[in-house]
């Protein structure tokens, strides 16, 4: 016997029941069907995370008749998918040039949008990973606060694979510390005041460190296909 589609896993419940409230748990659905969406939606989830833009256009269409869903894109974004993606998500955590959000704001302006963003910082060296260096990031930031149309609220960082539990804290704590130097610097619009940090396999520890929001999937979901449930191309 195979369990239905839209079964979630036992410790669902608990997880959630584990994240302070003052945390936004945001639930990672990438490469799951849409019926994990609907069941968690069930459960009383409004924020979901999907990392490509194409797979979640698919997925929303699917879910219309759920219109209280507050969507977060978690994933590389092109720059020439950044109309696509005002249009389709509230959120934008994962903007990690000073090109795509000046895309990203030429967007939000034609469409009479404005995105919450998050800058994906790069705290200690990952070659493979993207995101925006911090020294790079200082020289920038008076441009980023320039772009009127987004609301860039927020930094996102990703610890490198398989870092120690000092390196993760490294990271996450200079997090916190980065938000706090912008935030005095005095900026116009720059202001952070959400710092989107754990996953599943070191969210406790951001939580410690000051996330204000969680990106969840394999400890809510199960481990997850290798490839999208549906739709293709992105
Ligand atoms: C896939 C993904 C997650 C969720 O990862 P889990 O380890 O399954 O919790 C969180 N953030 C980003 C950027 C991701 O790509």
């Amino acid at each position: 016997m195979t369990a239905a589609p839209s079964a979630l896993p036992d410790q669902f419940d608990t997880i959630r029941q584990g994240i302070p409230p003052t945390v936004t748990l945001v639930a990672v659905t990438k490469f799951l069907p849409v019926e994990t969406i609907r069941a968690a939606y069930a459960r009383g989830i409004r924020h979901f995370g999907e990392s490509r833009v194409q797979e979640a256009i698919t997925k929303q269409a699917d879910l219309a008749d759920l219109p209280d869903i507050t969507w977060h894109l978690i994933g590389h974004l092109q720059t020439n998918k950044a109309r696509k993606a005002v249009e389709h998500f509230d959120w934008i955590h994962s903007v990690d040039s000073l090109k795509l959000a000046e895309r990203l704001d030429q967007a939000a302006m034609e469409l009479d949008r404005t995105p919450q963003c998050c800058l994906q910082v790069k705290l200690v060296p990952d070659p493979p990973k993207y995101g925006i260096d911090v020294a790079e990031l200082g020289a920038a930031l008076p441009q980023f606060d320039q772009l009127a149309h987004l609301k860039i609220c927020g930094l996102m960082t990703i610890p490198p694979q398989g870092a120690s539990a000092a390196t993760i804290q490294e990271v996450f704590t200079g997090a916190q510390a980065l938000a706090g130097t912008i935030n005095q610097a005095g900026f116009n619009r720059l202001h952070i005041d959400q710092l989107s940090l754990g996953m599943s396999g070191d969210y406790p520890q951001a939580i410690a460190c000051g996330a204000t929001m969680v990106r969840l999937g394999t400890v809510l979901f199960g481990p997850r296909p290798s490839s999208p449930a549906l739709g293709s191309g992105n």
